[in-house]
């Protein structure tokens, strides 16, 4: 199997991120672990990131809720955000609709 490896430096997070592409198996989309968690984080009406993530890469946001490193550098920008907390609210909201992700 032939895999092009993408390599990440995120020093601000003392993380490296190493990205798999061309993966179809349903492995981690970062490393290639088994993966246990979907991203939760939205990306339209109805629908969220779902990039699969192991227990390593998986960002444990909240209670059932996964971020994806790219998704969870976002998540960081807006949390320093004046309007942060309607935003979460929201993404709780929407969250209660997507019971599968239990
Ligand atoms: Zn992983
Ligand atoms: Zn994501």
């Amino acid at each position: 199997m032939k895999r092009k490896l993408h390599i990440e430096n995120h020093k601000e997070l003392g993380k490296i991120f190493i990205h798999y592409h061309g993966e179809k198996l349903e492995n981690c989309n970062i490393c290639g672990n088994i993966a246990s968690f979907l991203c939760d984080f939205p990306v339209g009406e109805n629908k969220t990131c779902d990039c699969k993530l192991c227990n390593e890469c998986a960002n444990h946001i909240g209670v059932n809720l996964h971020y994806c490193p790219d998704h969870f550098k976002m998540w960081q920008e807006f949390k320093n955000r004046p309007d942060f907390e309607e935003k979460v609210t929201n993404i709780i909201n929407f969250k209660d609709l997507n019971k599968w992700a239990t």
